[in-house]
């Protein structure tokens, strides 16, 4: 990028945040205006085709969208170029958006946090870094070849075309950023439907990959984002003939409706991580680790530890852990106090939820709201409950943790097997006994299973592979990677080419 370019693309952050500390000014986006089916008007913004060897495709967009339609028209050009183009303009293409969460992770996570109100700011900035090291690019991508006496065949790992995307306000860009770089990798565009209360976040980030693709390849929106979606704008979305593929990120209501959709959809659905500890463990490593996932933005992580089951002989000694590693601890009663407060249960039944107003709220809140007040610097509550609690059932996504009393090894486990719904999402273990690792692997089933440490470890965070942001645990994809956005593709040479 040219030392201009560098400052029009900081002209232009620097007015954006503007906009996000004054609401926007009532804009829905920096450089479209509501309702736009215009061309990027917005002032210092240089179409940088000029001078590209690259045949342009540019619109002027930068993915810019209202209109699904139209969104999805952009996307399919956008693809259709992308095809034509080498396996190093991919992951040039994937590069750009790397950088750019690695360069401007400081500014782009305080206008997430600005926007988003849930968290905790400097995790929003690291989940940026994260993004931008985690996202695997198109060395992810395998071919696999036969070869016999009636020839070769090869398997290729073809893109869909255009990717449907919805993306959760838990971390909006992330998300947004993460799918960009594992599908563009793959061949494919995308078009974002984000989380409503994240879409301005995931609008900005959008125009900022889509202008750097542009000045690098000629190609402009590769990553299609509605910059005023609603449930009508993912129902577009989910039955547009020109979408090949769906992947949603997000609750039980998202994962069901796209289930619903008729199409192939890849869902990344909720969890509610359970951790056992056993009389084997390391108590005080167990506090730390349990800590440091359950505190990340406050605990929005769908992988993060959400209830504890701990054996009652080493029960008392565990909270006392908890406590050395800087958890303030609740009585039993402030702790069902607060279960009525941040959790609802619906009157038709079903598991209980979070509820909105204390999603990703700091411990000081919380405690606020039950009448107790807490150190600043405190970043977890704790307290005992039963296996029964709503705060135990449900997907808390907030600064308080609760602990169950279990008889034995083998009921923690059953508690947790009740308590992780079947979401076969992520299950965690503090223990030194092997026999107890494999027993609670096999009956958790679930798509991460970490073994003495914390929850992110599992998603590479401190532990060994890689990450994302879309842990595909309903439809069992796994940890997604550009792999996981191809379709197999034959190719086959009759008798022939076979060298040996
Ligand atoms: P949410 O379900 O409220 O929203 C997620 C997305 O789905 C949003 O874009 C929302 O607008 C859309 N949506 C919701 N209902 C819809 C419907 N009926 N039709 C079409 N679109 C719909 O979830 P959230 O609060 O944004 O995110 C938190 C949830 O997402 C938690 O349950 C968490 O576990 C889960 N999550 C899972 C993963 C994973 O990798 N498995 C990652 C992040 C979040």
């Amino acid at each position: 990028m040219t030392e201009q370019n560098d400052q029009v693309v900081r002209q232009l952050v620097e007015k954006v945040l503007q906009h996000v500390e004054s609401g926007w000014g009532g804009r829905v986006s920096p450089t479209t205006g509501k309702g736009a089916s215009k061309p990027v008007t917005s002032a210092g913004y240089v179409p940088a085709s000029a001078g590209s060897a690259a045949p342009a495709t540019a619109t002027n967009r930068l993915g810019q969208f209202t209109n699904v339609d139209d969104a999805v028209a952009a996307a399919k050009t956008a693809q259709r170029a992308l095809v034509h183009r080498s396996l190093a303009q991919r992951e040039a293409a994937c590069e750009i958006i790397r950088q750019i969460c690695r360069d401007q992770a400081a500014e782009l996570g305080r206008m997430e946090f600005a926007e988003t109100k849930i968290g905790y700011e400097p995790h929003k900035v690291l989940k940026l870094t994260v993004a931008a090291d985690c996202a695997m690019g198109t060395k992810d991508l395998k071919t696999r070849c036969f070869s016999g006496d009636h020839g070769i065949t090869l398997e290729e790992a073809g893109p869909w075309g255009v990717i449907g995307a919805i993306t959760p306000v838990t971390h909006s860009l992330p998300t947004l950023a993460v799918n960009a770089v594992n599908m563009i990798a793959a061949g494919n565009s995308l078009v974002c439907n984000p989380h409503p209360a994240g879409k301005k976040i995931a609008a900005y980030g959008a125009m900022l990959f889509n202008k750097a693709i542009h000045e690098k390849l000629g190609i402009d929106n590769l990553v299609c984002v509605i910059t005023e979606p609603t449930l009508e704008s993912a129902n577009q979305i989910f039955s547009h003939p020109d979408v090949s593929l769906l992947v949603v990120t997000g609750g039980p209501g998202v994962v069901a409706a796209a289930l619903r959709s008729g199409k192939r959809a890849i869902c990344a659905g909720p969890g509610n991580p359970p951790v056992v500890v056993d009389a084997s463990a390391d108590l005080d490593n167990a506090a730390r680790c349990i800590i440091e996932g359950a505190t990340f933005d406050n605990n929005l992580l769908c992988l993060a530890e959400k209830e504890v089951f701990v054996v009652s002989e080493v029960f008392d000694q565990m909270m006392d852990a908890m406590a050395r590693a800087g958890a303030y601890r609740l009585t039993a009663q402030q702790t069902d106090k607060l279960a009525g407060i941040c959790i609802a249960t619906s009157s038709s039944g079903g598991i209980p939820h979070a509820v909105k107003e204390y999603v990703g709220a700091d411990p000081q809140a919380l405690a606020k709201a039950i009448g107790v007040s807490v150190p600043a610097g405190c970043r977890l509550l704790y307290g005992e409950t039963n296996s029964s609690s709503p705060l135990v059932q449900g997907e808390q996504m907030t600064s308080v943790l609760p602990f169950v009393r279990c008889d034995s090894f083998e009921q923690a486990v059953d508690f947790a097997v009740e308590a992780e719904h079947g979401f076969r999402h992520t299950s965690i273990i503090h223990s030194r006994l092997v026999d107890h690792m494999t027993y609670m692997g096999k009956a958790m089933n679930t798509t991460l299973f970490v073994k003495n440490g914390p929850s992110l470890a599992g998603n590479g965070g401190g532990g060994e592979g890689y990450g994302t942001f879309s842990i595909a645990c309903t439809t069992g994809e796994g940890i997604t990677t550009p792999m996981t956005f191809t379709r197999f593709r034959r190719c086959t040479m009759v008798d022939n080419l076979r060298i040996i």
